[in-house]
């Protein structure tokens, strides 16, 4: 016997036929003697729906420019899990399983202040946990808590990754199970490369860097919160037959597993290819090599909210100027620009250069740490095939590189064949 929680998004719970999959997939957990928690998303695209009816609101006019409450957009958009949440009780009571729906403030998922983007800060869990004790399915609404003013806050968008992780981390679970539309987290994108294959385990670091650079299977914010309380996710599918061979299988199920290192059998030295498109890369030519320049340019950048993300600064020749190097989502480009140009008297640089259409690719894997030449052989295979590098970065267990986007595609595919990803 196990405790787990199961999570469904949006695609899992799109139409009363999939939320009655969904049921038989939770049914097949209790009837093997688990304790079971259910946290669902909305149906997929309802949230999209009411942010949009939100959006058509008129907006009232304060301090300067236009708004409307962020409150009041959490009690609309929060509707779409409520909804949900109902729906799928409903269809477990009919299958003979016991089951009640529950909202955020009803348990309570208590958040900050920050509506539309809460953060979690405490669950309760006895509730829960006793009802489980008693044979009884909690079944979550996902993305919404309540916060201290006594009024309903959503996570953010993707947040119902984040409650079911904070759930799992309450109730004390074995396995926050992750059911989505894809069957795991593979080794790059199938899409990209046919021979990409499913990983069975995958360390939370590694998630992370993949999470956030590209392969969109998970909120980030959800992989950082299982790291920090180590709650084992598992990431399948709830597309397949919930009675098909396997499913229940208590050790080894189809799917990925997100997981402390330490829990990983054999570790190769790398683990996925990641890439995200469509970044700009900025330079400053000859900025003064000074203290305080990086900050006279960072912070401004910082300050309209523009995400920069690999950083490269040369050494100066002769410690007098240098070159500043840097990348940015290609939206941001222009805006980017524009505020460089603004502190351009206190920065003290030459001229700005820029390109768009970039792609960042990168080689992640904790076996890196203790390997040598890594690095080394994505260069080697890229060079083989003609493709420059424009920028490099790398951490511990990651190396990113910058390509023209025209080699996206031909780089993934060369990195994920060099360390031998497409073998089983
Ligand atoms: N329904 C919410 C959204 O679409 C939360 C989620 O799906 O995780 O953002
Ligand atoms: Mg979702």
């Amino acid at each position: 016997m196990a405790r787990i929680v199961m999570k469904f998004g949006g695609t899992s719970v799109a139409d009363l036929d999939r939320i009655h999959t969904v049921a038989r997939h939770v049914k097949r957990e209790v009837d093997a003697g688990n304790e079971v928690a259910v946290v669902v998303s909305a149906m997929s695209g309802k949230t999209n729906e009411l942010v949009g009816w939100v959006q058509g609101m008129p907006k009232v006019t304060g301090a300067g420019s236009p708004f409307y409450d962020a409150r009041e957009y959490d009690s609309v958009v929060a509707s779409g899990e409520q909804v949900t949440s109902g729906l799928l009780a409903i269809a477990l009571q009919s299958m003979g399983v016991n089951a009640r729906s529950w909202q955020g403030w009803q348990i309570p998922i208590r958040t900050d202040n920050a509506h539309g983007a809460a953060r979690i800060l405490d669950i309760p869990g006895d509730d829960i946990v006793r009802r489980m004790g008693e044979g009884q399915v909690a079944v979550v609404a996902g993305f919404q808590g309540i916060g201290p003013d006594n009024r309903i806050a959503t996570l953010g968008r993707g947040g119902s990754d984040t409650s079911a992780v904070a759930i799992a981390a309450a109730v004390q679970a074995d396995r926050c199970d992750i059911y989505t539309d894809v069957d795991g987290v593979y080794t790059t994108d199938p899409r990209i490369e046919p021979k990409a294959r499913r990983l069975r385990q995958i360390a939370f670091e590694e998630m992370l860097e993949l999470a956030s650079l590209g392969a969109k299977v998970l909120q980030v914010r959800s992989v950082e919160l299982a790291m920090v309380h180590k709650v084992r996710m598992f990431v399948r599918s709830s597309f397949e037959d919930p009675d098909a061979p396997g499913m229940g299988d208590p050790v080894n199920p189809p799917g990925t597993l997100i997981c402390d290192e330490e829990e990983i059998v054999e570790q190769e030295v790398v683990t996925g290819i990641a890439y995200a498109k469509d970044e700009a890369q900025i330079s400053l030519r000859r900025v003064a090599d000074r203290p305080g320049v990086s900050a006279a340019i960072f912070g401004p950048l910082a300050e309209e909210r523009i995400n920069v993300d690999m950083i490269v600064q040369n050494i100066s020749e002769d410690g007098s100027k240098t070159d500043m190097t840097f990348t940015v989502p290609s939206g941001d480009a222009d805006k980017a620009i524009k505020v460089l140009e603004g502190v351009k008297d206190q920065v003290g640089f030459d001229v700005i250069q820029h390109e768009s259409g970039l792609v960042k690719v990168s080689v992640i894997g904790i076996g890196m740490r203790s390997h040598a030449g890594v690095a080394a052989s994505a260069f080697r295979a890229l060079a083989d095939k003609g493709i420059n590098i424009k920028a490099i970065t790398t951490s511990e267990i990651k190396i990113s590189i910058l390509i023209d986007g025209a080699y996206a595609e031909l780089a993934v595919r060369t990195l994920h064949s060099v360390y031998g990803l497409d073998k089983t």
